[in-house]
Order: structure tokens, then C-alpha cells, then sequence
């Protein structure tokens, strides 16, 4: 596996005089003996201790006692997740996959890990909530190490925050991971930077589930004229783009809309907020999906007009197509 043969080729070295460990990984064509070859590595190489620093036996150690980690897999690329959770994952005999975890980052996990997958989707019926905690305490408790994946950011919706709770409550030390969050990835996706100072001071990350936590304040949201990055909002997009209306928020406001964001299936809508909950129903974008509304929107909204333009001008310069180019 990828990943485990990266770790298993990484030595600890120290150059000579320094007291900071540095991770070196060796290249695919250098066999491991070669590092410290002194007739063949240059000088800098020659000088590097094939021994763990004190740095290097702090991780380990560390990475001995660690028994849970709350991990973030990112939003879907595989490549967005962080070192430190391929690490970790890596480390896994339980590995507890949520929903929207891209299965593809299994290949960091260990071949004889036990997968168990929590999610709704997929055919699979959905955990509740005790269910997975108990799962976990269990592995744990049996003196097993355990990888909780969330989709995104732990701790940015996603209950992440109830898990660390409740495993707190049962005395267990849980390392925190965090991952590349949806609310950021999937604006930047298609170009939106969430808080270019031109049109934004801020960003509010919010649900539009309502749920038990009842209905957000839309109506208060508008008036901070920040950007509003809407998590879990599509079945609820109508009535929240009224309330926004309603709370007088301009109808040319620019607006996104991201489904499955940095995986092969993303797609989008862009519009302005009078007709963005209709052009949204017409491309039939569902969950999961990423809702963007603010100033900060124009930059795909500019971009989408000039490469339509960029195409057009191009189309028009074309020879006409001849009945040679027009086969395939
Ligand atoms: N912890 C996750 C969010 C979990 S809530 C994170 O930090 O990203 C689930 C919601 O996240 C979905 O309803 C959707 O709004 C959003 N989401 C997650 N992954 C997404 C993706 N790849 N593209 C668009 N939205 C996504």
C-alpha cells in the first residue's frame, strides 16, 4: 500500500549540531542502506544520524498510547486529507466510516483493519448516534485503536463535536484530526474565495437544516452582510432563500450552489438570489451539496460570464466545420 510503504521508508535523522528531528523519506530508487552509505550519499547526507530523536520518540510514543482518533477525511478528493490522518488511519485495527467519507481513502487504512461502515447512505442503515459511540468504546475498551472517519472538518457539523463528549465521558483520550471542511473546499472549487475583502469581512458557517436546534435567524444572518455558506440546504433552499428576500437582502445578491464538491460528479449552479432557488430546482442539484450567498459569489459568476464569452468568440472564429472534421 502506498502510504505504508512511504512510512515503512522514512528514517529519522538529525543533522549533526542540530537538536531539531526532521522526517526524511526516501526516494522510490534509493534502497534504504544507501541513506547512509558514506562511499556514495553527498556530503549534507553524510552528515544525518540514522537515529531517532528525542522528537521522533515522543510521536511514537505518543502514537503508542493513542487508542481514538477523530479523524476528518476532507470533502471527497482523497488528496485533500492531511498527512496526519493517513497516518493515523494507518495505525487503525477499527475504522468507523460516516457517509460522505470517499471510500477511496480506505487504501491508507490497514489491509486487516475491520471496516465498519455508519452512514445512512449506501444501502447501509443508518447508526444512530449511541450506537456508534458504543461501537467505539467497545473496540477501545478491548484494547483495540480506532479511527473514527467524518466527512470534512470533525468538528464542523457532522455531531464530531457529541462523539468527543461522549468518549470524554467514558474516560477515553480521543486525538482530534481535523480535515478540509465542505464550506471552504466546495466554494474554492469553483473559484469562490469565502472571504475576499473586497465583499466579505467575514464568514458564517450555518446549517439550513433547522432540526433541533430550530430555524436559524435568517432575518440577523442577512443584516451581518457577511458570506452565508450553507451547510445541508438544499431541501430547505426555497424557504430559505425567501426568508433571506424577505429580510431584504438585494435579489441580485450572487449565489452558489456546489453538489459532491472536488469529486469527479461535482456540478453547480451559479445565479443571483431572485431566481436561485428555481435554477437550482432545474438543474436538479440534491445533497450533498454546499450553498454559497454573498458578494463573494461574483467571482465564479464573472468567470462563468467570460469563459462563456471566451467560447462564443471562439465558436465564431472557427472555420465552418467540414464534413472530415465533423467525423469522429
Ligand atoms: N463535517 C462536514 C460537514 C457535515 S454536514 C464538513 O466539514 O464538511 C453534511 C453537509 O456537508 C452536506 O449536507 C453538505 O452540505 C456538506 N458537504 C459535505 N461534503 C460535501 C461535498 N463534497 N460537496 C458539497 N457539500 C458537501
Amino acid at each position: 500500500m502506498k502510504a505504508q510503504s512511504a512510512t515503512s521508508r522514512a528514517g529519522w535523522c538529525f543533522p549533526e549540531g542540530s537538536i531539531e528531528g526532521r522526517m526524511f523519506v526516501a526516494p522510490e530508487s534509493v534502497a534504504p542502506y544507501d541513506l547512509y552509505d558514506l562511499d556514495t550519499r553527498r556530503p549534507a547526507l553524510l552528515r544525518t544520524l540514522p537515529l531517532p530523536t528525542h522528537h521522533a520518540v515522543a510521536h511514537a510514543m505518543h502514537a503508542a498510547m493513542t487508542r481514538a482518533w477523530l479523524i476528518g477525511a476532507g470533502p471527497g478528493d482523497v488528496e485533500l486529507m492531511t498527512l496526519k490522518a493517513t497516518r493515523a488511519l494507518a495505525q487503525a485495527d477499527v475504522v468507523l466510516v460516516d457517509d460522505l467519507v470517499n471510500r477511496d481513502v480506505l487504501q491508507f487504512a490497514r489491509a486487516d483493519a475491520l471496516v465498519l461502515y455508519v452512514g445512512k447512505r449506501g444501502g447501509h442503515p443508518s447508526t444512530p448516534q449511541a450506537g456508534i459511540v458504543a461501537q467505539m468504546l467497545e473496540h477501545v475498551r478491548a484494547g483495540r485503536s480506532v479511527a473514527r472517519l467524518k466527512g470534512g472538518d470533525p468538528f464542523v457539523f457532522g455531531r464530531g463535536g457529541e462523539e468527543l463528549q461522549a468518549l470524554h465521558a467514558a474516560g477515553i483520550d480521543v486525538e482530534v484530526i481535523n480535515g478540509v471542511t465542505a464550506g471552504i473546499a466546495a466554494p474554492a472549487a469553483i473559484g469562490i474565495p469565502v472571504t475576499h475583502r473586497d465583499y466579505a469581512q467575514g464568514v458564517v458557517f450555518v446549517t439550513g437544516h433547522g432540526a433541533s436546534s430550530g430555524e436559524p435567524d435568517w432575518a440577523a444572518l442577512a443584516a451581518t452582510r457577511m458570506t452565508l455558506v450553507i451547510y445541508m440546504g438544499m431541501r430547505r433552499l426555497a424557504a430559505i432563500v425567501g426568508a433571506l428576500l424577505a429580510a431584504g437582502m438585494a435579489d441580485d445578491t450572487p449565489c452558489a450552489a456546489i453538489e459532491s464538491a472536488t469529486r469527479p460528479d461535482q456540478r453547480h449552479v451559479l445565479a443571483r438570489l431572485g431566481d436561485f432557488a428555481d435554477a437550482v430546482a432545474r438543474a436538479g442539484l440534491g445533497s450533498p451539496a454546499i450553498v454559497v450567498i454573498g458578494g463573494v459569489a461574483s467571482l465564479a459568476l464573472a468567470r462563468a460570464a467570460a469563459q462563456a464569452k471566451e467560447a462564443h468568440t471562439a465558436d465564431a472564429a472557427a472555420p465552418l466545420p467540414t464534413s472530415e472534421s465533423d467525423s469522429p
